[in-house]
Parts: C-alpha cells; structure tokens; sequence
C-alpha cells in the first residue's frame, strides 16, 4: 500500500495499515513528518507563529495516542501544557507518535509524488526527489495530502491596480511584519477571526469584512478588547490605484496598506490530473 503524505492523517493511515498486516510505504515531500504541524521547517505550511489550537488536546489527539506523554499526566512533549496548545506542541506529540509506533522506517522523506495512474489492477506511483525518478506499483494508494495549502483567491475588481499588498492568509506568519498598517481582512471564519484577533496588537487598524458572520458572535463588535478591529457585514467591490477600498456596503476604506484574504483552501490533487473521470471539488 502507498501512502501519500506523512502529516497526522498519512502516519495514523500508515499505522492501522501495518496493524492490519499490510506492507506501506509512505512518500513524503518534506524532509520531516508532522505536515502543517511543522512551523519551522515546512515549505508548505499554513501555520503561523502564535496559533494555538482551536480543539482541546483531549478532543484533538488520536485515540490511541493521547496528548500527553505516557509517563507524565501533567506533562507536555515540549513544555507547553496548556488544553489549547502551540504548534510546536503538536509537532512534538506527532513525532513522539511516530516513535512509538516506528513509523519513520516506512517514510521516504524529500519524495514528492508526481503522478499517478491505474494499470490494469495496480497503481502506478511515480515520484520525484533529489531529481531522481522512481516509479513503484502497489494493489492501493490512500491520498493524505492536507487541504489547506492551495488558496482560494476570489477574483477582486481592480486587484491589477490596487498599489498596496494582497495576501493569503497562507501567507500569514507574524503580527509584527505588519506593524502600524491598516489591514482589510476578508472572510471571518477561523482564519479571519483569529489572524485579526493575533494581529490586532501591531496594527493600527483592521476591518474584518464578511458576507456572513464569523464563528464567534457578529453582534460583539470590535471582537474582543481589541478596539482597533471594525467588523463589517459586506465584501469588497472594488480595489481602487489610490489604495483604497470600496464595499458593498458602500462604505470606502481609506488607505489601506493590505487586503488579507482569509477566503480558504481548495482540495488539490495534482499528481491524479491522469486517471480517468475522476473528479472532486
Ligand atoms: C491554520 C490552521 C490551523 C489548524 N488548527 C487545527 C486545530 O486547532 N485542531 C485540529 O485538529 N486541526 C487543525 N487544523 C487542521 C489540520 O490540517 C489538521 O490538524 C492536520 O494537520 C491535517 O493533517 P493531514 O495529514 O491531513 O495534512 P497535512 O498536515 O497538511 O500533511 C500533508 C502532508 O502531505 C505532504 N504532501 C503533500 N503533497 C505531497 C506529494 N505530492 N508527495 C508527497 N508528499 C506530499 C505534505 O508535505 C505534508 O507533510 C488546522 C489547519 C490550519 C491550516
């Protein structure tokens, strides 16, 4: 069996997998496990710096392995034992996860998986690393490569002309490489809610522009105590070359410095573009 990814969802596949007597073998793109998880050293991670996570370690952890280490209730994996933990925390739970059930040895690090198509009764996985082609066959391949890494970016009027940045949240790392600036922020699901929220405490202000309202309650306007962040019930209708912002509303925001779209993820599947009639979305 073939195992596309080595985040949380590929490494729990790979374990049920080898407990039912089937051979794996993981591909894996990056140099380690652990996926999003991996703030540090991930090329494709949408993680940033302060998150916490928005389930309980109890909630969150595999029913197998809990958040906590075996040999410590009250412990942590990396000395943060909060209920809502850091990322770092998570990566570290995931690798002690992948120890305990010696998961590394069936992982080919740096391998990302090019393609893959049905021949006769197998399929046949053609990866890539260190520009060195391998091609293997296996009986079935289950696809655990993350969906929040392909952004969803709503096609705005006059983003050719608007001066300022447009980014994703994605692209989202630290409050303080937007320190002072009037930020736009567009959707108020977890990402809009809680970038703006982390935010909040560098920028000068913020607009949390949405068409429904957020997860938490739309009436509590600014969230928080953070009185810098206006909540907005609209969208954007136009960018305009002066920098400012018109909404549906009516209303224009003046000067704004960057429109940060917290508008999602698609699921994206690359490497599947050559099985036939095969379609998601
Ligand atoms: C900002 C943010 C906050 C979140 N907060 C929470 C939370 O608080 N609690 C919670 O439970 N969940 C949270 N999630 C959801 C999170 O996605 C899951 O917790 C979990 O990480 C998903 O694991 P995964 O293995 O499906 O995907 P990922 O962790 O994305 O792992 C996918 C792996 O596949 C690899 N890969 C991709 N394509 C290829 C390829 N072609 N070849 C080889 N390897 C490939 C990637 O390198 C990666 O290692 C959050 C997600 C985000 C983005």
């Amino acid at each position: 069996m073939a195992v596309i990814g080595a985040g949380g969802a590929g490494l729990v596949t790979m374990q049920e997998l080898i407990k039912m007597g089937h051979t794996v073998i993981c591909f894996e793109s990056e140099s380690m496990i652990g996926g999003t998880w991996n703030f540090e050293t991930s090329s494709r991670t949408s993680v940033y710096k302060n998150l916490r996570t928005n389930l309980p370690r109890e909630l969150m952890a595999f029913e197998q392995y809990k958040m906590r280490p075996k040999d410590d209730a009250e412990g942590s994996f990396t000395g943060d034992a909060r209920r809502f933990a850091s990322h770092s925390e998570i990566t570290g739970w995931i690798k002690s996860y992948a120890e305990e059930f010696s998961l590394n040895q069936f992982i080919r690090f740096s391998t990302e998986v090019k393609n893959v198509v049905k021949v006769e009764d197998q399929w046949v996985v053609t990866a890539l690393s260190n520009d060195v082609e391998s091609v293997d066959k296996f009986d079935s391949v289950c696809i655990a490569n993350g969906h929040y890494e392909a952004m969803v970016k709503p096609d705005l009027k006059g983003h050719d002309i608007f001066p300022n940045q447009i980014a994703h949240s994605h692209d989202y790392k630290t409050p303080t490489d937007y320190t002072g600036k009037r930020v736009l922020f567009l959707g108020a699901s977890f990402s809009g809610e809680d970038i703006s929220r982390d935010m909040s405490s560098e920028i000068a202000q913020g607009w949390l522009v949405a068409r429904r309202p957020g997860v938490s309650n739309p009436e509590k306007s600014p969230i928080g105590a953070k009185e810098n962040i206006d909540r907005v019930r609209g969208t954007i209708d136009e960018l305009r070359a002066d920098g400012s912002v018109l909404l549906t509303t009516g209303d224009v925001l003046e000067n704004v410095d960057c429109v940060m779209l917290c508008t999602g993820y698609a699921f994206n599947y690359p490497f599947l573009n050559q099985v036939e009639g095969l379609k998601w979305d």
